[in-house]
């Protein structure tokens, strides 16, 4: 899953000379993957209450490296948040759990995939009249890269029709 959504990021297409650098500069801190660039609003959002405070500056990555505990780098003044640091578990990231398919409903993939082969949907709209997913859409301040929850559901659907 990491690996599909590494294709997220925009290579430089240009080959302009700022590309090496910038790419070092804006991969982890920790692990040197690359991350994501999510929006300040997200962040600000998921850290825990004590960590608020110091979120500070815009540019912020999340680190996409399922065995890697950072959650959100800034690469403009080195702000790090680990996953512990953040409120809700990254479902990408190892050892996540619950795993959310939907973080604004919070629902779970295995309420996904139990959808799936209990009551033998297929479509990320049935999923959502079962499971209520996607019920309150604020991906922006809830999920994790804020981004809309349901490449994740699909995504979890895909996992449940392989094991019916
Ligand atoms: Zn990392």
């Amino acid at each position: 899953m990491e690996v599909m959504l590494l294709k997220v990021i925009d290579e430089c297409c240009c080959e302009c000379t700022t590309q090496n650098l910038n790419k070092t500069k804006e991969s982890c801190p920790v692990c040197n993957n690359e991350g994501v660039t999510v929006s300040r609003i997200t962040v600000e959002h998921l850290v825990t209450d004590d960590n608020r405070k110091a979120v500070g500056g815009d540019n912020y990555r999340i680190c996409m490296n399922e065995d890697c505990d950072v959650a959100y780098y800034n690469v403009d003044n080195g702000i790090k948040f680990l996953k512990v640091q953040v409120s809700v578990p990254i479902w990408f990231k190892k050892d996540a759990n619950p795993k959310y398919a939907c973080y604004c409903s919070k629902v779970t993939e295995e309420q996904v995939i139990e959808a799936v082969v209990k009551h033998g949907v297929k479509t990320v709209k049935e999923v959502n009249s079962i499971t209520g997913a996607m019920k309150k859409p604020n991906c922006k301040e809830y999920n994790p890269l804020g981004v809309c929850c349901h490449k994740i559901i699909q995504e979890a659907i895909d996992k449940g029709l392989t094991i019916k």
